[in-house]
C-alpha cells in the first residue's frame, strides 16, 4: 500500500486561506476606513474572495463594517476598520529597576500600562517568574472582565534571549541559561496563549516602528538606555536578531580599552561609558535609586551645573561614537534613544549629534536623524504587544469563540 505523508489538499487550502485572512487584516490595518474594492485593488484578490474573507473577519469580530461611506462615483461602499475590541494583546517588560505591563486591543488602543520598581539586580529568574506571572493574572483577570480574549503575550528581558524564549545571558540580571518562556507558561498554568520571549531592544525596536511618531520608518535602531544600552534594528521594514538571534549588542562593543569595567567583565564597553550607570557614577550619585537620581541630575543640568554638564557632554560623546558606529554600518534613517536618555536628551543630543556627523563617512551622515523616544519607559512592554499584534497580522488568528 501506498501513503501518502504529503498529500497536501487540506492543509494547503487552510494554509492558503489563513495566509489571504492575514493579506486582508493588514490591508484593513493600513487603509482603514476601506471598502471591499479597496481591498481587492490594494492586494489583488479577486473580489468575490474579498467578500469572503472579510465576511469571515468580520465573524472572528476582528474587523467591522463602519456604516460610513465616502462620496465617489459609483454606489457608496461599506467602509471596514478593525475590530479591536474583543481581544488584548499583553506586553511585559523586565528590567534592572521596574517591571512594566501593558495591554493594548487589536488596533494598537492602549487597555492599560503598569509600571512597578523591582530589583532585578537581586531578583532570581524563578523570582522574576512568579512576580511577572502574578502580574499577568491580574492583567488576564482585567481583560476578561472587558470580556477581552487575550491573543498574547511577549516579554521583554535585557539579555541575550534564544529563538526557543531562553534568557541564554543577561549581565545586569545575573541570569544565565533561564528558560523564561516554557517556566512562565508553567506558572501561567496553560494559560491558552502563546507566550513569547524576546530582548528588551527588539520589543522596543517593535514598539516604535508599530507606534512611534515615526512609525514605519523602513530602517530605524532603538537603542536602550537603561542600566544596559543594546539595539533593536529595524532594517527594510523587518526586524533584523542576527543568526542566532543575539544582534544588537552595541552595548558591548569597547569604546575604550582603559575604560570602566563593564557588567560582563570586559573593559570600557559602551554601556559602561555611555549608559546611565556611567551618568551617575561621573555625578557621584550612586545607581541604587536611578530615578530619583536622575531627576537629580536633570535639575543639576537645568541650573547649569558645571560637573553635571561636563558628565552629560563626556556620556553624550561616547554615546555618539556607538551611533556613528551604526550609521556607518547600517546607514538608518533614525536612530532612537530610550529609557533614561530621554529626560537627558537635550543635554545629551548636541555631543551625539557633533561625533555622528564627525565620524559617519556618508555625507550628512547618511541622512540619519537621533531623536528621544517619545512613548517612554515601556516602550520594549509596549513593543511586546507590538509583536503579539505582528503574530496575528502574519496569520496567527484568534479561533472563533
Ligand atoms: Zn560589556
Amino acid at each position: 500500500m501506498i501513503t501518502s505523508t504529503t498529500d497536501p489538499q487540506p492543509a494547503d487550502f487552510a494554509d492558503v486561506r489563513a495566509t489571504n485572512l492575514a493579506v486582508v487584516l493588514r490591508s484593513v490595518r493600513e487603509h482603514a476606513p476601506c471598502s471591499r474594492a479597496d481591498i481587492a485593488a490594494s492586494t489583488g484578490l479577486n473580489k468575490a474572495t474579498v467578500s469572503s474573507l472579510v465576511a469571515d473577519l468580520i465573524d472572528r469580530r476582528l474587523v467591522r463594517e463602519t456604516g460610513l461611506t465616502e462620496n465617489r462615483v459609483g454606489r457608496p461602499a461599506t467602509m471596514l476598520v478593525l475590530d479591536g475590541s474583543p481581544y488584548a494583546a499583553i506586553g511585559v517588560e523586565i528590567n534592572v529597576d521596574y517591571v512594566t505591563a501593558v495591554a493594548v486591543d487589536l488596533s494598537g488602543e492602549r487597555l492599560l500600562s503598569w509600571r512597578r520598581s523591582f530589583p532585578g539586580a537581586t531578583t532570581t529568574a524563578a523570582q522574576a517568574v512568579a512576580t511577572v506571572a502574578a502580574i499577568v493574572r491580574r492583567v488576564v483577570n482585567r481583560m476578561a472582565k472587558e470580556e477581552r480574549q487575550v491573543l498574547g503575550l511577549a516579554v521583554g528581558v535585557p539579555g541575550l534571549v534564544g529563538a526557543d524564549g531562553t534568557v541564554r545571558i543577561a549581565p545586569n540580571l545575573g541570569w544565565r541559561d533561564a528558560d523564561l518562556c516554557g517556566d512562565l507558561t508553567k506558572a501561567l498554568r496553560d494559560p491558552g496563549f502563546p507566550v513569547q520571549v524576546d530582548n528588551d531592544a527588539n520589543l522596543a525596536a517593535l514598539a516604535e516602528h508599530r507606534f512611534g511618531p515615526l512609525a514605519g520608518t523602513a530602517n530605524l535602531v532603538y537603542l536602550t538606555g537603561e542600566i544596559g544600552v543594546g539595539a533593536g534594528i529595524v532594517l527594510d521594514g523587518r526586524l533584523r536578531r542576527g543568526g542566532q538571534g543575539y544582534g544588537g549588542e552595541i552595548g558591548h562593543i569597547q569604546l575604550d580599552p582603559l575604560g570602566a569595567e563593564c557588567r560582563c567583565g570586559r573593559l570600557g564597553c559602551l554601556e559602561a561609558v555611555a549608559g546611565i550607570g556611567a551618568v551617575l557614577e561621573h555625578a557621584a550619585l550612586s545607581p541604587a535609586e536611578v530615578e530619583i537620581e536622575l531627576d537629580e541630575v536633570v535639575r543639576l543640568a537645568r541650573a547649569a551645573d558645571s560637573r553635571t554638564l561636563s558628565t552629560l557632554a563626556t556620556v553624550g560623546h561616547n554615546l555618539g561614537k556607538g551611533v556613528a558606529m551604526i550609521a556607518n554600518l547600517l546607514n538608518p534613517e533614525v536612530v532612537i534613544l530610550g529609557g533614561y536618555y530621554v529626560p537627558l536628551a537635550p543635554w545629551l543630543l548636541p555631543a551625539v549629534e557633533a561625533e555622528l556627523r564627525g565620524r559617519t563617512i556618508a555625507p550628512d551622515a547618511g541622512g540619519c536623524q537621533v531623536v528621544a523616544s517619545t512613548l517612554g519607559y515601556g516602550a520594549a512592554a509596549l513593543g511586546g504587544a507590538a509583536r503579539v499584534l505582528d503574530s496575528v497580522d502574519s496569520g496567527r488568528l484568534p479561533r472563533i469563540s
